[in-house]
């Protein structure tokens, strides 16, 4: 195809025949060293597959402000059922459609392999003005963030990074969240059950759910929330006991599932029944906007129990679920419609010791993440329970004072004519990372046209790719 011999697409088309899964990167690490080599520049491969090359600034460059600029080689691997394509060896066979290069059945890797391609092309260019760089290319982002956790700060002066891992041409990200996921541990104390009764399945279904950080501002219900109330109800209102309580699957998912198992005494059947079906009405009107389709269902069951929660524990397991942080936490002042801070109770789980309940902690502002947990802690002191952070990650705080902002704003305005979008994101990026290492850091985040990454759906636009090198180029020129 024609594309494959233009520049940027070439390099694409290139490293689209190494498999580069999360985790398999040394193929596609070492096709980076002798590329550097071949063009007999500086290159450094660390042991976590990391690579950096180093490229002199062009002619009248040679003192400007050394840049970074940065991307992941890893790409995410999905394919469809109908393909028996083999990432740990098979090409991604590219396909193109008008505007759009898709891979066949697969996910593409523009995500993050334009992010290589636009490298690629600037180390192998004599023609390009452009300060010193410094290119990065991390390992393994899509799963847990390796590479950047392992880069060492010595291995780089630049004092400025460009991070081109963004997927929308014309938006220009300046800060992202950071994040950690909290456990608390509640012992069970357990009661035998006695006295004349059923037991019931409680069971909550129809949310729409979504990720935790860039969908929490929906308005979403979180499914381990609702039944936390529809059990406060039932325990202030009926004479019921809980034998388990669970929901969701990933942490930072909003859970659009949650179960409950319930002994109801004989006498109260009907009153219980009443009130589900009250609860129904409340949520269903609550929640018409965001989830129209939610339902509680409660279905008499065969299985018999013969323990359930003490008393005492089951009101600590309702008021965990109260209590515990939930949501949007606070709106940033200084971007529009940017959430701040959230947190999202993501996984509830009855063990035969004790019921976990997991949350999802993001905020852009690390004293606020801080608050969060100091917040979470206090429930599980106040109730009794376990509680750790863990998986902590690094958020990237807006800098009100930022030079290549300003470039690439100013830059923007020249090459297209209008005002680009100044964002935040409410999810983790590596930037986060670097800017822990390296607090001196002046950063931004952009990148062309890339949609439904992270699916075999997933295509790149070939103007927008085109479009957004040019403006990269005339930024790059600026620095001086
Ligand atoms: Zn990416």
């Amino acid at each position: 195809m024609e594309i494959f011999k233009e520049p940027i697409f070439r390099y694409f088309e290139q490293i689209s025949k190494i498999p580069r899964e999360s985790g398999n990167e040394k193929a596609i690490s070492d096709y980076l060293v002798s590329f550097a080599k071949e063009k007999k520049l500086e290159v450094l491969q660390d042991e976590a597959m990391n690579v950096i090359i180093k490229k002199p600034g062009t002619k009248g460059y040679e003192n400007a402000p050394t840049v970074i600029i940065q991307g992941h080689m890893d790409m995410v691997c999905d394919k469809n059922k109908s393909t028996d394509h083999d990432f740990g060896k098979d090409p991604i066979k590219l396909k193109v459609d008008g505007d759009m290069i898709y891979a066949d059945n697969t996910t593409l890797g523009g995500d993050d392999g334009i992010a290589i391609a636009y490298a690629l092309e600037l180390l192998a260019s004599d023609d390009i003005y452009h300060p010193p760089i410094e290119v990065l290319m991390t390992a393994n982002e899509e799963v847990g963030m390796d590479g950047a956790i392992a880069v060492d700060p010595k291995n780089l002066t630049g004092n400025i990074l460009i991070n081109i891992d963004s997927e929308e041409e014309g938006r220009i990200l300046v800060s992202c969240a950071g994040g950690i996921t909290t456990k608390q541990t509640l012992p069970i104390v357990w009661d035998t059950l006695k006295g004349d009764g059923r037991h019931y399945d409680i069971s909550i279904r129809g949310l729409k759910g979504g990720h935790s950080g860039s969908e929490i501002n929906l308005g979403r219900g979180n499914s381990n929330i609702l039944m936390g109330r529809v059990l406060k109800r039932l325990i202030d209102e009926v004479d019921i006991s809980i034998a388990s309580i669970n929901g969701g699957q990933k942490v930072n998912a909003i859970p659009r599932e949650a179960d409950a198992q319930v002994f109801v005494k004989k006498a109260e059947k009907e009153k219980f029944l009443k009130l589900i079906d009250e609860l129904n009405a409340i949520l269903k009107l609550e929640l018409r906007a965001s989830d129209p389709d939610v339902m509680i269902c409660a279905k008499e069951s065969d299985e018999k129990l013969n323990k359930v929660f003490s008393k005492e524990t089951a009101r600590k397991a309702i008021y965990s679920l109260l209590l515990i942080p939930n949501g949007i936490q606070t709106m940033s002042m200084e971007i529009e419609g940017l959430v701040e801070s959230s947190s999202n109770i993501g996984i509830v789980t009855t063990l035969d010791e004790s019921i976990i309940f997991e949350s999802a902690v993001r905020s852009s502002v690390k004293s606020l993440k801080k608050l969060i947990l100091d917040k979470s802690k206090a429930a599980a002191n106040l109730l009794g329970a376990g509680f750790e952070g863990v998986a902590d990650y690094p958020e990237w705080q807006y800098e009100p004072d930022s030079k290549i902002r300003e470039l690439f704003e100013k830059g923007y305005k020249e090459f297209y004519g209008e005002e680009p979008e100044i964002v935040a994101i409410h999810a983790g990026l590596e930037c986060g990372l670097f800017k822990e290492k390296m607090p001196h850091l002046d950063m931004v985040s952009f990148g062309p046209n890339i949609y439904d990454a992270h699916t075999p759906n997933e295509h790149m636009s070939i103007s927008s790719v085109k479009r957004t090198w040019e403006y990269f180029l005339s930024v790059l020129k600026k620095i001086k």
